[in-house]
């Protein structure tokens, strides 16, 4: 054995071979003075400490968890973490004022991002986004989805892919695709949103599928990423996203929606009706869509840190998702507009307290869900054998102070494929 963390106060296994819902969102798999047994990169074993402490060779590293918490490294099912610049002066505008919608309007807002991010080389992007990882994984992400969509064009939208690739190799957090080329109107197609559409339709996503074939070299195991739509006031209507995920699907994309973050337009219900994997932010679904999701199994992505982030109070009602019977799962919308947070401590924090998640459910939204919700949950996400060992320690005597405590770093030990990173 190459890592044994043994002696913890609890072990969170979180194990499940699909997302986690109603009765079970809380279901942690609590082993007492648990221990994990690592190596290759996989779990080989996890249970109670004297069991697994046997299993120890003369070449053995012995991690000693007393007085901690381990469980499995956080996975944000939602981030647009790939960009260039920043928008500190629209929060300032803000924290004066004016709306996301206004600033929108005004030219401000993502097209800032976009212009910024257009501009960038691919190599500029790649350093600003790998400072973020970086703190990321120090807070326990070990996972993150990643969209494109400040390009909202073909050579941007393909620029930012290529720097989700280069990251996914070279940082320790592995990061799973998403194409939202249909994530604002941009200012060239301003009052033409249909002509915009039927090129995402006609020109973007072939030309994505393309270029990943070109890329993977993996025969018949090629994925494509993730196809996502921002179904909003001011983004696109649940018509227009109905072409555009439609399309997707039918070239093989799997699928996701920002839905229901400002309006209502009936994004959680498409989501439900073309069968994507998740449907995302849901500040303001009703009780009817949440049936139509938990029947089609689309997992709920919540995102506390938007709501906040704006100075908002309008959160999603976590409880009555899990009530239901929606899986949900969590993410940080780490974006330079509405929510710079790179801690999945924060955003469980957040969740419990305005979402009225149980501490226990927002752990499994972070863990287990989120890795379903990303596509990733057959390979992280809990601790169990033949998953990879992405493990965390967390500093604190019982699984409730990672809610409990809040603005501060729990996290002692950070171990991604069986190598400690942090
Ligand atoms: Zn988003």
């Amino acid at each position: 054995m190459e890592i044994i963390i043994h002696s913890a106060e609890q072990l969170l296994s979180v194990t499940g071979a699909r997302a986690k819902r109603g009765a079970a969102q809380g279901d942690l798999g609590i082993i007492e003075n648990g221990a994990v047994a690592m190596r290759g990169g996989d779990i080989v074993a996890v249970g109670p400490s004297e069991a697994i402490r046997g299993m120890a060779t003369r070449e053995t590293q012995l991690i000693d968890a007393s007085g901690c918490v381990v469980l499995p490294g956080f996975v944000d099912a939602h981030t647009h973490v790939v960009f260039a610049g920043d928008r500190v002066n629209e929060f300032e505008m803000r924290l004066r004022g004016a709306s996301y919608l206004e600033l929108l309007k005004a030219g401000g807002g993502i097209m800032n991002t976009v212009r910024a991010t257009r501009a960038a080389s691919v190599e500029q992007i790649i350093v600003e986004t790998r400072a973020r990882l970086d703190r990321m994984l120090a807070f326990g992400t070990t996972t993150v989805e990643a969209k494109t969509g400040y390009g909202l064009d073909t050579a941007t939208e393909l620029k930012q892919l290529e720097a989700i690739y280069v990251l996914d190799a070279a940082h320790a957090i592995d990061l799973v695709p998403t194409f939202i080329g249909a994530h604002a109107i941009p200012v060239e197609y301003a009052g033409r949103a249909d002509a915009f559409v039927n090129m995402v339709t006609d020109e973007m996503l072939g030309a994505v599928k393309a270029w990943e074939e070109k890329r993977q070299t993996k025969g018949p195991f090629l994925r494509l990423p993730f196809c996502d739509v921002f179904c909003d006031d001011g983004a696109f209507d649940a018509e227009q996203s109905r072409r555009i995920l439609s399309r997707a699907r039918a070239l093989g994309f799997p699928l996701k929606i920002h839905a229901d973050e400002f309006a209502n337009l009936g994004g959680a219900a498409l989501a439900a009706e073309l069968g994507a994997t998740s449907a995302d932010h849901l500040m303001v679904t009703r009780r009817d869509e949440m049936k139509k999701m938990a029947e089609a199994n689309v997992i709920g992505v919540l995102l506390p840190g938007t709501t906040f982030g704006l100075g908002k109070h309008d959160f999603a009602n976590g409880r009555a998702f899990v009530e239901e019977n929606v899986p949900i799962a969590l993410g940080s919308d780490l974006n330079p507009g509405t929510s710079w947070n790179e801690s999945m401590p924060m955003i469980i924090a957040m969740a419990t307290r305005y979402e009225k998640l149980t501490t226990a459910e927002a752990i499994v939204a972070a863990t287990l869900n989120a890795a379903f919700a990303t596509g990733v949950g057959e390979r992280v996400g809990s601790l169990e054998a033949g998953k990879q060992a992405d493990v965390l320690i967390a500093s604190v005597p019982d699984y409730r102070h990672l809610a409990y405590r809040y603005g501060t770093n729990p996290i002692r030990h950070v171990i991604k494929a069986g190598r400690v990173v942090v």
